[in-house]
């Protein structure tokens, strides 16, 4: 018997049920009960409760559809392909707040740093009091539940632990601070710290690896590479959408009895403006929310190593009432490189310095909203930080560097211009004396809410309690939009609770959404 050849080595051939833009040949019309645009976390997640329940859905996703195999050590390819705009996105406002969105089969939770977080009970408190949202906590308990099974939220295996993080958990229990360990959605995280460039061990349980295999398998299609341009319309009620198929530039249209918008905060708000919905709120594109967001550096003298282990085991909650969280964060050197404002042989010197640096940051819940305006059919952000925004940073960052020297840092840079360095906990206090106008912060953001607000009063929010936008008929909206305040923690889980919220919604509603 002749022996066979050893089979050559080769990537697994198609998934089925997801077509990309390789598979068009033409135009295309397809029907089915419920279009989903946007894979994300709130679009995948609705999907996969639809898609069980017996639903014929179709996801459309404007990205493209990688695996995890796909996912390698070369961060700017990752970010090219992963990230929308190469993640150089920005909201306009002195300063500028440069944000960033994940654009793949499975969207921001890609590349999101796997935190999964509950809504805290204070801000489910105030929706419902102020916003009538009645009895939401209680609501969305048992949606919580379910969403952390799926994804499978869990603490941090201790090894899986860098050092940059033990360092931050060493200056908060030096200074007597609560600092809690993260609940992440990941299974046996190997610490790799590539969780913001596609989780190369499939450990972090985004969308990709758990909702969208899900929908499929209970029939659902994802389409890839496809813009949706349009919702359709009769009137006030959807029909379903048409998109563009990237490269080719063919035409998918969906007639669907329910059309899904989960394109996230920037992006949901302008596709219902180019189609032609409006509120009569006036809060479509209003009251975005960002979590604004700023870095310091600390050097220590010891090897800090801060890219093995996972990205942010802990969070510091000692300031959460004041709307101030504190986390240790890696960035790969090129990355870090630009955070800097020294250049040349400067930056040079400065960066032999990475292996003792430990990146930390802070997340601000915002008392300011800004807007999505969609100008020629595509959003834009506005975006100004509030005068006392700018204060509870500067003091964050008092906070931070306190907290970084008492666990041995040596000299700390700081995210605003002009700044000198700092070398030792007196002078980071000093630091209040001179107040940092807004202008001068270099912030960031990666937390996007607010657009869609939700809520019972059709005059005041641009969709009801369950994600249904008022005055219109077989549309609803999953996704970061649907936020009406800002939640001070990271949003993933709220909006997967939300979206799978709604599809209970859908599903108890079945005979009147698919009557259309
Ligand atoms: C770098 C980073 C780190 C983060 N870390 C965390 C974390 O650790 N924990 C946490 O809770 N949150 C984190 N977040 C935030 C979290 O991922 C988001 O809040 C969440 O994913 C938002 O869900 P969404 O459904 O609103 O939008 P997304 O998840 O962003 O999904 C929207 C999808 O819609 C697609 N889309 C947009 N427009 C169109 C169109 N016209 N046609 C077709 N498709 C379209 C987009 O391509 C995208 O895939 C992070 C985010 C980033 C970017
Ligand atoms: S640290 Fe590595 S293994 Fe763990 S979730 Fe992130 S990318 Fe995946």
């Amino acid at each position: 018997m002749t022996a066979s050849p050893a089979p050559a080595v080769h990537e697994a051939g198609p998934t089925r049920n997801v077509i990309t833009r390789h598979d068009h040949r033409g135009d295309t019309t397809i029907a089915a009960d419920v279009a989903v645009i946007g894979s994300g976390a709130g679009g995948a997640t609705i999907a996969a409760e639809l898609a069980e329940a017996g639903f014929d859905v179709v996801v459309l996703e404007d990205g493209s559809y990688y695996q995890t195999r796909d996912f390698t050590a070369d961060s700017s390819a990752m970010t090219r392909q992963l990230y929308r705009d190469g993640g150089s996105t920005m909201a306009i406002g002195d300063p500028p707040v440069f944000y960033q969105e994940g654009r793949a089969v499975g969207g921001s939770t890609v590349i999101n740093g796997g935190m999964s977080w509950r809504t805290p009970e204070t801000v489910l408190a105030r929706w419902d009091r102020e916003l009538g949202l009645a009895g939401i906590a209680r609501e969305l308990e048992p949606y919580f539940e379910r969403v952390e099974r799926r994804i499978h939220v869990a603490p941090m295996d201790p090894e899986a632990i860098g050092n940059d993080n033990l360092l931050l958990k060493r200056g908060a229990d030096a200074k007597g601070w609560k600092i809690i360990g993260n609940l992440r959605n990941q299974a046996h995280c190997t610490g790799s710290n590539r969780c913001a460039f596609g989780c190369p061990t499939g450990a972090k349980q985004s969308a990709l690896v758990s909702y969208i295999p899900r929908a499929l398998h209970y029939g659902a299609r994802v389409y890839a590479d496809i813009h949706v341009d349009r919702v359709t319309r009769r009137g006030r009620r959807a029909t379903g959408v048409v998109g563009t198929v990237h490269g080719s530039g063919h035409k998918l249209t969906v007639h669907a009895k329910l059309v899904v918008a989960a394109c996230g905060a920037i992006h949901t708000p302008a596709l219902l403006v180019r189609s032609g919905f409006r509120s009569p709120s006036g809060q479509l594109g209003r009251n975005l929310a960002m979590h604004p967001n700023v870095k310091v550096v600390a050097i220590f003298d010891e090897d800090v190593t801060g890219w093995k282990g996972v990205h942010q085991a802990f969070q510091v909650r000692e300031f959460q009432d004041q709307g101030l969280l504190f986390a240790a964060v890696n960035l790969p050197p090129a990355l870090l490189a630009m955070s800097f404002p020294h250049r040349g042989a400067a930056l040079g010197q400065l960066m032999q310095h990475y292996d003792r640096m430990v990146l930390a940051g802070m997340l601000c819940e915002d008392t300011t909203t800004g807007r999505i305006r969609t100008i020629h059919g595509r959003p834009q952000a506005f975006y100004q930080l509030a005068g006392a925004d700018a204060a509870n940073l500067q003091r964050g960052v008092v906070l931070l560097s306190e907290l970084l020297f008492a666990a041995g840092a040596r000299r700390i840079y700081l995210p605003f211009h002009r700044a000198a360095e700092l070398t030792g906990p007196d002078a980071a206090r000093r630091l209040l004396e001179r107040p940092i106008p807004p202008r001068g912060w270099e912030v960031v953001s990666v937390h996007l809410m607010g657009t869609c607000r939700m809520g019972t009063d059709r005059s005041a929010a641009v969709t009801g309690r369950f994600g249904e936008v008022h005055d219109a008929a077989g549309l609803m909206i999953a996704d970061a939009s649907l936020f009406p305040t800002p939640i001070g923690v990271n949003p993933m889980e709220t909006v997967m609770a939300l979206a799978t919220r709604a599809a209970g919604y859908v599903i108890d509603n079945a005979a009147r959404f698919l009557a259309a």
